[in-house]
């Protein structure tokens, strides 16, 4: 992971040769790019910010040159600066951004261009997010963005041992990791999480196919394999960290978040109390808290409390759910 003084040591001493190189005549790089494009990354330009909808973009993915198509960023180092410019927190490889000294504007910054191709790409400055520091300071512009099929959501439904046993089972579902989200500070613990004062939830990311398993389909089974109606906790699990959550990371998700609340709220009694609320930062828990159903089924927990939750499932979607 590259720091703030692994950024400086590039721009004094000399950046670390890239991969390959790709270099063309001005006139080149004139007929294959746009007109902003052209003035941003080979004329050193600065887009307006706010101007790209990319900013507010936080689905799994990675982050090319627009001019060469090297791959730069991934979508995981992607973060909610609110500056109006795409910020990451790192580079794909230490090798794939170059730095340089800027002074210009009457500022003293760094410059960072494609390794590659020397596409100017924005700024590096040392006020990021742990655990690098860094916010890679990017204009839209100047990135493309890699299509990938996977996608993600992130629940709050009590005990996250459950709820990533839950989906698990489901067809499409790639990978669920139990972690934190929704709390005042990064990176949190176990033990500080448990303490219900950090205002951190656990909660399940899971990556998923949308053209097997769809956004409304995991909200609807979210919302009927756990009590979406108690405020604080499930059965076993009190506090302000078992509380029911979905989170957004689009505006269309949000609707469908609350349409599907709406339906479930239909077969319900009790008024359902889920926050739908915008994604912002998910932290894996600790290694031990991962797979841990899976991992030994015959404990107590997993035989008690999660056994019955995976019959319940089986028993509203089928012994195969989702198909
Ligand atoms: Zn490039």
């Amino acid at each position: 992971m590259l720091k703030w003084i692994d950024v400086l040591k590039f721009a004094n001493n000399g950046n670390p040769p890239a991969d390959q190189r790709v270099e063309k005549t001005e006139a080149a790089w004139e007929a294959i790019l746009t007109p902003e494009q052209f003035r941003v990354t080979r004329q050193h330009g600065t887009e307006r910010a706010y101007s790209s909808e990319m900013c507010q973009l936080f689905e799994p993915g990675k982050y090319a040159c627009v001019c060469c198509d090297t791959l730069l960023f991934d979508g995981e180092e992607k973060f909610d600066s609110g500056t109006g410019w795409p910020s990451f927190t790192q580079p794909l490889l230490p090798n794939t951004i170059a730095y340089h000294k800027d002074r210009g504007q009457g500022m003293y910054r760094i410059e960072t261009v494609c390794n590659t191709c020397d596409a100017h790409l924005g700024h590096v400055f040392q006020d990021g997010p742990p655990p690098s520091g860094l916010r890679y300071c990017m204009n839209a512009v100047a990135l493309k963005k890699v299509a990938t099929k996977e996608r993600r959501a992130t629940f709050g439904g009590g005990c996250f041992w459950c709820t990533e046993a839950l989906f698990q089972q489901l067809r499409g579902v790639m990978d669920v990791k139990s972690g934190y989200s929704g709390g005042a500070f990064a990176n949190p613990t176990y033990r500080e999480v448990a303490s219900g004062l950090t205002g951190h939830a656990e909660v399940i990311e899971v990556t998923y196919l949308p053209e097997e398993i769809t956004f409304e389909e995991l909200l609807v089974i979210h919302l009927t394999t756990h009590n979406p109606t108690i405020l604080r906790g499930q059965r076993a699990d009190k506090g302000t960290q078992y509380r029911s959550l979905i989170f957004y990371r689009t505006p269309a998700e949000q609707q469908m978040a609350i349409a599907a609340i709406a339906e479930v709220q239909k077969s319900l009694d009790e008024m359902i109390v889920t926050e739908v609320v915008p994604f912002a930062q998910f932290y894996p828990a600790e290694a031990y808290h991962q797979n841990y159903y899976a991992a030994d089924p015959e404990k107590a927990y997993c035989q008690n409390v999660i056994e019955p939750k995976l019959q319940q499932l089986r028993a509203l979607y089928g012994p195969r759910p989702n198909h």
